[in-house]
């Protein structure tokens, strides 16, 4: 045999040798493979990659287009067209129980005037026929004043029907004399962390904070079937957003049932991290229970409110307000109250997470976290909002070890009058994001729906532009708190993971985590004009949940 013909034989191995191989290799089955992408992993390297592979609805690998190509075969493969693939995002603050009740109530969110909101109280009736009228989403700064209203217009109109109408932020609402009845509310009722306005010795049917629980309790339930629909609603428009997750602010002790029970009928598929609210059955649940997981529930930390709102003049400040001198907001809830929620916490090894507006609720509360923790500082306890810090301050979060979680587009919502309720000096530390985040590395981002829309690119052009969505102001609302787009990012997938424990299950594409993804219609940018963009296709644990070309 010549040196040749041995050197042919040689090769003719190889290559036979080869092709068993790499048959052998293709195949491995997978459920679902996805290639021609820009799958941005948000993984440590922040790497971008074209193609991934999962199975049992998790990630198996995620690689060059060929690699994975190559090496795995599917009955589902999706060529993704060369789109923009994220982590599913979570909104790290927002209330689904109230959007759905926002839903069923009487919407009166961008009502221009007193007398708007009147004609839609009585239209709603004409259509619902309720026996108490539930409404929400007014807000007095639309109409031109700054004052808050009185129940003068409202109690012309359906005198003998109890009417209640909250702020838009719901740390206010407007009762008409026949709701005030029903709930027994006079001039001499005594309450603690609210103000129940009076005028001449009257009420105004204005409640403020603590004073709303008065009368919640007269307030119907919706029935299941116009709850549950509006659940679903709710859950497709996330889904269409590419919203995967939420961390639910504040639940009772009764809504655990109701959410159990439509993630059990595989309804409910979003990742719910849900803080309960400290009540006594709630505390209950906790010391029983510890951390809790149901499926794509997980339950682990308490809602504290600390403050009110800026917009209702109840967030707590250090000096009092610019537009309502001797006039300082309040607490509602107190510092020993406080406390032994935060002990508790330490104890079960729970996540306090405490609304503070006020500059003087959020010191407060970097305080008692310092106070608390014990030794280990990745406690990882929240300040939801953090929206007024005193500057000096600011760099408490790094230092005490508290997770900052905000909300972008309260910043350019607020835009209007935040000013003029604090002054100049007290907005160098007000929706500081790119301080908070410089303090403690992280941001946790959300929206507080239905306060704000869910839209998560509202999110994004108020975080990185600083703008509303009309593209107001021009040069960006105090552009120098501005964060970047993969900061903004973050917030929405690794750092909101981080927010609630999540880091190893959630928030970045990589071999093992849950296949919880999106692809987007177009590329996520940041331009100084704000442009809508959707999901192409949302899929949770590696189930498609949502496609936009099938609508
Ligand atoms: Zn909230």
């Amino acid at each position: 045999m010549t040196k040749i013909e041995n050197k042919y034989r040689f090769s003719c191995l190889i290559v036979i040798l080869s092709l068993t191989f790499s048959s052998c290799y293709k195949g491995v089955n997978v459920d679902l493979v996805i290639h021609n992408a820009r799958i941005h992993t948000m993984n440590e390297k922040n790497a971008v990659m074209d193609a991934m592979a999962v199975k049992d609805g998790k990630i198996i690998e995620v690689g060059a287009e060929q690699q994975i190509l190559n090496k795995y075969q599917s009955e589902k493969i999706i060529d993704a067209k060369g789109k923009d693939i994220y982590p599913g995002l979570t909104d790290a603050h927002g209330h689904i129980l109230s959007y759905i009740h926002q839903k069923l109530n009487l919407d009166l969110v961008g009502c221009k005037s007193y007398d708007e909101v009147i004609k839609r109280v009585e239209e709603y009736q004409i259509k619902k026929n309720r026996k108490i009228i539930i409404g929400r989403g007014w807000d007095q700064s639309l109409w031109g004043t700054n004052d808050l209203p009185t129940n003068d217009l409202l109690n012309k109109i359906l005198p003998s029907t109890p009417i209640c109408l909250y702020r838009i932020d719901g740390h206010a609402a407007l009762v008409n004399d026949a709701m005030l009845e029903l709930a027994g509310i006079s001039s001499s009722t005594k309450v603690d962390g609210g103000i129940i306005e009076l005028k001449e010795n009257k009420p105004t049917g204005l409640l403020i904070d603590n004073a709303m629980n008065l009368i919640s309790k007269y307030l119907p339930d919706y029935p299941e079937k116009e709850k549950l629909t509006a659940l679903e609603e709710i859950q497709n428009e996330l889904f269409q957003f590419g919203i995967t997750g939420v961390h639910e602010a504040g639940i009772e002790f009764k809504d655990i049932a109701f959410f159990k029970k439509y993630i059990e009928k595989d309804i409910l598929k979003l990742n719910l991290y849900a803080m309960l609210i400290a009540s006594e059955e709630n505390i209950k649940f906790a010391k029983k229970n510890g951390t809790f997981k149901f499926k794509n529930l997980s339950i682990r930390s308490f809602k504290v409110f600390g403050d009110g709102a800026l917009g209702s003049r109840g967030a707590f400040l250090k000096k009092h307000y610019d537009d309502h001198p001797g006039h300082f907001g309040m607490l509602t809830t107190s510092p020993l109250e406080m406390q032994k929620v935060a002990k508790l916490c330490e104890d079960i090894g729970y996540q306090m997470n405490t609304h503070a507006i006020g500059d003087s609720t959020n010191s407060i509360l970097l305080k008692l976290y310092e106070a608390v923790y014990s030794k280990n500082k990745d406690h990882r306890w929240r300040i939801e909002h953090a929206q007024v810090v005193d500057p000096k301050e600011i760099a408490w979060f790094g230092k005490f070890g508290v997770f900052p979680s905000v909300q972008p587009t309260h910043a350019v919502s607020d835009q209007r009058w935040a000013k003029t309720r604090l002054g100049e000096e007290r907005m160098k530390g007000a929706y500081a994001y790119k301080s908070l985040l410089k303090s403690y590395g992280m941001l946790a981002i959300g929206t507080d729906f239905p306060i704000e829309l869910t839209n998560p690119f509202l999110t994004i052009h108020a975080a990185v532009q600083r703008k509303d969505k009309n593209n107001f102001p021009a040069d960006g609302f105090y552009e120098n708190e501005a964060i970047n787009l993969e900061e903004c990012l973050k917030g929405m997938t690794i750092w909101a993971a981080f927010a609630s424990f999540d880091e190893n299950r959630l928030g970045s594409i990589e071999a093992g985590k849950e296949a919880t993804f999106v692809i987007f219609e177009k590329p996520i940018e940041s331009s100084k004009a704000y442009s809508e963009n959707f999901a192409w296709k949302t899929f949770i644990r590696g189930k498609n949940v949502y496609a936009s070309d099938e609508l």
